[in-house]
């Protein structure tokens, strides 16, 4: 039996690396600007409970989540912290939501209602944060009709209701120059100023990872990266984060490959002379993308090679004749450092014609996680 993790595929996950990136947002934004760390979706895939603990002794204000069960989770493992669903809830969730202590965000007074039903049913007190909609237009009250609903919310928010924050979302903040985020900002602050009594303890927050780096002056009372925790470079312009997760696989199979032998699914690939070829224990199963079939790259000792025919849904074959020290159990990287050669998340993205957080929320549960500093082999 291979207790092994490293025997197949697997993620390596550098828990410094996601400090690192926290501190630099929080040098971006000044130290008096809560943090809210992203961990929704499995912490962008890598792990959700070894993200939380990694972060603590970076004392962020709370955790950011986008749903009830994802904030249960958290609680489950003893994070006591507040945990902001950033999320419109489902209606029948807010019992949940006020049971777990979690601190829902409410898009509409729909929901505000049944936070108020869920808070009175259960006498637990409860924290919401409002979502305004300031253009992203998938969640939040509309910032034009602040004067319809403005006083509704007053009316409807109980004593053991804390309104605790109105936050927005920006849409275009990874854009170079990108104008619509200061239209944004204008319509939260107009919005915050315009509700009839500002509930005294409230404070307003607005940036992902990109506007907290390109953007601290509106940083504001707290910022929510996401992305740039994880190594994923925010937006064009902005600084690189610390690369946090490396894609690797083993080389199970070597072969020489007489010319017009052909690999994978289609056949789509023919030697052209002698080649050697090397099948490594990953696939599209994995959530290595399909659209790297022909187009992909893979590290081995320390030197690209490319990655020929389809990727199956177990393995992926590359082309390591330019590597002919190549062994079998030799590991490739398909994203990540390995040897002083790197393999960025945006690359893999580029050629999976998709964004570096679909590239790293595909990483299926066939993977390990492997959280340490001290790759040793
Ligand atoms: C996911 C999310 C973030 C983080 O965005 P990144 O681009 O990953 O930094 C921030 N706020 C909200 C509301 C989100 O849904």
């Amino acid at each position: 039996m291979s207790t092994d993790k490293r025997a197949r595929a697997w993620v390596d996950v550098s828990p410094s690396s996601l400090r690192t990136n926290l501190q630099t947002i929080r040098e971006s934004v000044g130290p008096g600007v809560r943090l809210l760390p992203m961990v929704k979706a499995n912490a962008y895939g890598l792990g959700v409970r070894e993200a939380v603990s990694a972060l603590a002794p970076l004392d962020p204000w709370g955790f950011g989540v986008a749903a009830v069960e994802e904030g249960m989770e958290l609680r489950e493992v003893g994070v006591d912290k507040p945990i902001l669903v950033c999320s419109p809830l489902p209606i029948g969730s807010y019992p949940a939501a006020v049971a777990a202590g979690l601190t829902p965000s409410v898009s509409d007074l729909d929901g505000l209602v049944a936070l108020r039903e869920a808070c009175r049913e259960s006498g637990s007190k409860t924290c919401f944060h409002l979502e305004i909609d300031t253009g992203m237009g998938r969640a939040g009250l509309d910032w034009r009709r602040v004067d319809e609903w403005g006083p509704k919310v007053e009316d409807l928010v109980d004593d053991g209701m804390t309104w605790e924050g109105c936050f927005t979302h920006f849409h275009s903040a990874d854009q170079v120059g990108e104008g619509a985020l200061d239209d944004q900002w204008r319509r939260l602050k107009e919005t915050v100023d315009r509700l009839p009594a500002k509930p005294p303890a409230s404070f307003v927050h607005a940036c992902n990872s990109p506007g907290s780096l390109r953007r601290p002056d509106v940083a504001a009372d707290m910022v929510r990266p996401g992305i740039f925790l994880y190594g994923g470079v925010a937006g064009a312009g902005l600084p690189a984060p610390s690369p946090v997760a490396s894609l690797r696989a083993r080389i199970v199979l070597l072969k020489e490959a007489p010319p017009g032998s052909t690999v994978g699914y289609g056949s789509t690939y023919t030697a052209s002379g002698p080649e050697r070829w090397a099948t490594a224990a990953i696939g599209y199963g994995d959530g290595l993308p399909r659209l790297l079939s022909n187009r992909g790259e893979g590290v081995v000792r320390g030197r690209r090679v490319p990655i020929i025919g389809r990727v199956s849904m177990d393995v992926t074959v590359l082309d390591v004749t330019g590597v002919p020290d190549t062994e079998l159990g030799d590991v490739v990287t398909f994203f990540g450092r390995s040897d002083g050669e790197e393999i960025s998340l945006e690359e893999v993205a580029d050629h999976a014609q998709t964004i570096n957080y679909e590239v790293l929320t595909g990483l299926t549960r066939r993977l390990p996680r492997i959280w340490t500093d001290d790759v040793g082999y």
